[in-house]
């Protein structure tokens, strides 16, 4: 009986699996293309050229890795744990999302911490998904422009993400609602981005503190536990 259970719980974990894969799919698909497009313009120069494909096969990497972890679902291999430098791979999500900032008119200011390098413990790839689904959201939010702010911290026991945002905001009521399955105010949203980063973020046991004001915009600040390297001298 108990098995049983256990067996649809897992049914319905892939079939809402399966809807969430195909959105996370499409995030890759459309750097890729951005980045196709940008490799056609006249006069590129190589570093550029060669800048761009890096990044495209990086991006088509993550979509291989997403469809790993769908097929990897029905097994109990333990997740990928790793040191992860912050600082690089909010570097990273700023090359990503810059195309898509630049298509909105939407400014992008990056800030690195500066000494000690932010560094936590999880799956490089899950970070960089829970990441670019907050930065997409952000753009998004911002249709007629603005400024996307990425600000890491290093505190003595805490990594922090800062995502900061001048767009739309959200009203208490909708704050409410972030992050739940299939709740979205998008024509062509799924209302599974927000969910996926929250899991992610929880996973890896990170704080998760959302400040929105309608009209003004929203501030996402991630805490992570700060990775302590020992020294062995
Ligand atoms: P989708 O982007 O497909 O709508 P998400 O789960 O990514 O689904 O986001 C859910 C909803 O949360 C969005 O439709 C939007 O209304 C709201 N939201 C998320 N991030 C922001 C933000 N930075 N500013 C304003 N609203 C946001
Ligand atoms: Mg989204």
């Amino acid at each position: 009986m108990q098995e049983e259970v256990v067996k649809s719980e897992k049914m319905r974990l892939v079939s809402d699996m399966a809807a969430s894969v195909a959105h996370e799919i499409r995030n890759p698909l459309t750097a890729v293309r951005g980045f196709i497009h940008l490799l056609g313009s006249p006069g590129i120069q190589p570093e550029k050229k060669e800048f761009y494909k890096n990044i495209c096969f990086s991006e088509l990497d993550r979509a291989e890795h997403i469809i790993a972890d769908y097929l990897s679902l029905a097994r109990t291999d333990p997740e990928l744990l790793e040191a992860i430098d912050v600082n690089v791979e909010v570097e990273y999500l700023s090359n990503i999302l810059l195309t898509y900032a630049n298509f909105n008119n939407v400014h992008l200011s990056v800030q690195l911490s500066k000494g000690e390098a932010p560094v936590t413990m999880g799956d490089r790839y899950k970070f960089r998904q829970a990441l670019i689904n907050i930065g997409k959201n952000a753009i998004e939010a911002m249709p007629n422009g603005g400024t996307l702010e990425l600000v890491t911290e290093c505190r003595n026991d805490t990594a922090t993400v800062i995502i900061r945002d001048t767009g739309s905001g959200m009203s208490a009521d909708q704050l409410k609602r972030l992050g739940t399955p299939y709740y979205s105010t998008k024509e062509k949203g799924t209302g599974l981005g927000t969910m996926i980063s929250f899991s992610i973020i929880k996973k890896m046991h990170g704080k998760i503190d959302v400040r929105s004001e309608v009209g003004k915009g929203t501030r996402f600040m991630l805490d992570f536990p700060q990775h302590k390297v020992v020294s062995v001298i």
